[in-house]
């Protein structure tokens, strides 16, 4: 038996490639469950694996896709058998573990869960992780408080695939949502998201000396980081709280201060889906298949096949890809 995978390699001279492979079943890594995989997703850690950059991949050849929905082929695991629907994302497979940008993964049960009820594999990827990671974001913000009573709410890095489905959530929830944007092309598609102020880039990386800044919202879902995080807890109401998702705009915050803790109790909620706990997990999946029906998901989905990934890994580390890339592995395999 065989399968077939993007290959990411790198040579003696550092050159990294990739290619779309055949190889035998033998090759898959050794664990409990083997999937079919049907869909898997894009994501910015995506970019970084399938270009080898960021350190991200130690061991090479390597498949990467950190995330997939599929079907049981094979279990020796109690809990999975042939024939179930299950969804996978995090515990750092696609980066220290062959993912899902091949039509068949083997991995360990306790990083499946179950597909809920009412929810298809291409459903559940055009969730995938950066929708499971919006969810868990809004979980925490509404565990330290948020309402939509409390004034609007920001999304950075709204075009993206995790500020896509964040802005969509938020506004489905009943929360007036303000969406940051450096693209302004996509004003359109973020107000059909249910965005209803769009902030250009510009007018939150700029750096600012001021400890405090007039207060505006009520919460963050921050994809972004960078400067940008520093002006957004500057402008964060008493009581409020920013949820610190990634660092498209970069790891340095130059005029980080801790005033806005101090002086109006800000909290910076640190949000990791990797080694989210199986419990949370499963209430934000139940929780998406009821918040996000597929048909609010279909403007932000583009669908790609395996060949088209080599180009998409260099274009979604530009910020050149807008709301959800769901990759196809059905399609490689017949
Ligand atoms: P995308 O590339 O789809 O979205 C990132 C968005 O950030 C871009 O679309 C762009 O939005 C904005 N952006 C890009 N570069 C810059 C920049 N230099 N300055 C300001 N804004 C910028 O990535 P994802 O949505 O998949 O991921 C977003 C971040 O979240 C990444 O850092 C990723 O690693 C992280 N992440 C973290 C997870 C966790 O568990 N903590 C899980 C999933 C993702 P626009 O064009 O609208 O300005």
């Amino acid at each position: 038996m065989s399968f077939t995978a993007l290959v990411v390699d790198k040579d003696e001279a550092g050159i990294v490639t990739q290619t779309i492979q055949t190889l035998d079943d033998s090759r898959l890594p050794d664990a409990d469950v083997i999937v079919d995989v049907a869909y898997s997703t894009l994501n910015y850690k995506d970019g970084l694996c399938i270009t080898g950059k960021g350190g991200l991949v130690r061991t090479f050849p390597h498949v990467p896709g950190i995330d997939f929905a599929g079907v049981v082929s094979q279990s020796s695991d109690s809990r999975y058998k042939a024939g179930d629907p299950v969804i996978l994302t995090g515990w750092r497979v696609g980066e220290a573990w062959w993912g899902g940008y091949a039509t068949k993964a083997c991995v360990k049960a306790d990083w499946l869960v179950p597909m809920p009820d009412g929810m298809t594999p291409q459903h559940a990827m055009a969730i995938g992780t950066a929708g499971l990671t919006s969810m868990i974001a809004i979980m925490a913000l509404e565990d330290h408080g948020l309402t939509p009573e409390n004034g609007e709410v920001l999304v950075t890095g709204a075009a993206g695939g995790v500020g896509s489905v964040a802005v969509s959530i938020l506004s489905h929830l009943g929360y007036e949502v303000a969406a940051v944007t450096g693209r302004p092309e996509t004003a359109d598609y973020l107000k059909g998201l249910g965005a209803s102020t769009i902030i250009p880039r510009d007018e939150l990386t700029e750096e600012s000396k001021r400890p405090l800044e007039s207060e505006r919202w009520a919460g963050t879902v921050d994809a972004v980081g960078g400067e940008m995080l520093s002006r957004v807890l500057k402008q964060t109401k008493s009581g409020g709280s920013v949820a610190a998702i990634g660092l498209a705009g970069g790891a340095a915050v130059p005029s980080f201060t801790v005033v806005p803790f101090l002086l109006r109790g800000v909290n910076l909620l640190g949000i990791d889906s990797v080694n989210c706990p199986y419990e949370r997990r499963v209430v934000a999946w139940s929780r998406l298949v009821s918040e996000m029906p597929f048909d609010r998901l279909e403007p932000m989905i583009e669908e790609h096949d395996l060949p088209d990934l080599p180009a998409l890994g260099p274009a979604i580390l530009k910020g050149q890809v807008k709301g959800r890339a769901l990759i196809n592995i059905k399609s490689a395999a017949s």
